[in-house]
């Protein structure tokens, strides 16, 4: 192998410019060349692609996004689309690529894989941390600290007002980012898309945290955990209880910003983690932490496999509520 390609593909998440810098940097130190394709799926289709050396990585490490640009591809879902990206990789000398996204980059990485002969190696790069195959996916991390800084300042209005605020984070399936931050934001009630919650039994809590002697609470919604997230939520309870909360939308602010260093190096492991796995021959894996070790899971069993919270930890959210 003398060539390989890297992309970020799908949503964007903090970290991924660490993960591409350690693939260059990686590939580079092992004699490889290293070409980065820029807007994911949509520039290996139009042919975007460019050089990278150390050098063009430098000053990456700590910046948000991804300097290779993300993009969602409509053409790359048709066998049409995948061809083309194929003929691309080849003319360009592509022998195997580096995939940084989510499930759905990973499966556009297996199906060029599977039609094309194109060896590929996933890296977890999403904010939601919603991928088999790693403990923690690439932004997980920053994502959680944005929101939970978001969650401190909210809390000190809060208790000075005696208020209830409903918090939505980001998390459409999963609740990794509610629960971690509930946690970590003494919420009084974490809402995820894995547990349903009762509007009836959310306002109880609520009133019972007042008895309580508690002069706020704050409930972290999942814009998953309730059909309408925090908003709809809110009209619930307020309907059954008069209770009336304010609302807070975290939103795309979860998403930008400087990688933590849990991130940084996360996604520097990572993504020397998926140089090394083409050079040995490996095709069609996802590479993640697992225990802090680098662990390999076949692209097929990550993109099947559902993870689930950590049920413990939810359970402890809920003991440290009282
Ligand atoms: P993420 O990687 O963050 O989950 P998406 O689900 O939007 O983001 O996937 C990114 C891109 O991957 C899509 O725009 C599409 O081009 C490609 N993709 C997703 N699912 C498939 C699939 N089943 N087959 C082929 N390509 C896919």
């Amino acid at each position: 192998m003398k060539r390989i390609g890297v992309f970020t593909s799908g949503g964007d998440a903090p970290g991924m410019n660490a993960a591409i810098r350690a693939v260059v940097r990686t590939g580079v130190a092992a004699g490889l060349e290293v070409v980065g394709i820029r807007s994911g799926y949509e520039g290996m289709i139009a042919g975007d692609l460019i050089p990278l050396g150390p050098r063009d990585v430098a000053n990456t490490l700590q910046r948000g996004g991804t300097m290779l640009f993300t993009a969602r591809s409509k053409e790359f879902l048709t066998p049409e689309g995948r061809a083309k990206a194929a003929a691309n990789l080849r003319t360009a000398g592509v022998e195997g690529l580096v995939c940084i996204g989510g499930d759905g980059s990973y499966r556009g990485a297996l199906k060029l894989m599977q039609e094309h002969d194109i060896p590929v190696v996933g890296a977890p790069g999403t904010i939601d941390n919603d991928l088999y195959g790693s403990d923690y996916t690439i932004g997980f991390d920053t994502a959680v600290n944005i929101a939970l800084d978001a969650i401190d300042r909210i809390r000190d209005t809060a208790a000075s007002h005696s208020r209830v605020f409903f918090i939505e984070v980001m998390g459409r399936h999963a609740g990794f980012i509610a629960l971690e931050v509930g946690i970590a934001g003494g919420a009084e009630v974490i809402v995820l898309p894995e547990d349903p919650v009762d509007p009836s039994v959310c306002a109880e809590v609520i009133r019972d945290s007042s008895r309580k002697g508690k002069r706020s609470s704050i409930v972290v919604v999942a814009e998953g955990g309730y059909p309408g997230g925090a908003q709809g939520l809110a009209e619930a309870v307020k309907t059954r209880s008069g209770i009336e909360p304010k609302v807070t939308v975290l939103g795309h602010i979860q998403r930008g910003g400087s990688p933590t260093a849990m991130d940084r190096v996360l996604a520097s492991r990572l993504g020397a983690a998926g140089v090394e796995a083409l050079l040995a021959g490996k095709r069609g894996v996802a590479v993640g932490q697992i225990n802090d070790e680098i662990a390999l899971t076949p692209l097929e069993e990550a993109v099947q496999q559902r993870k689930d919270i950590n049920r413990l930890k939810y359970k402890l959210a809920q003991v440290l509520a009282l």
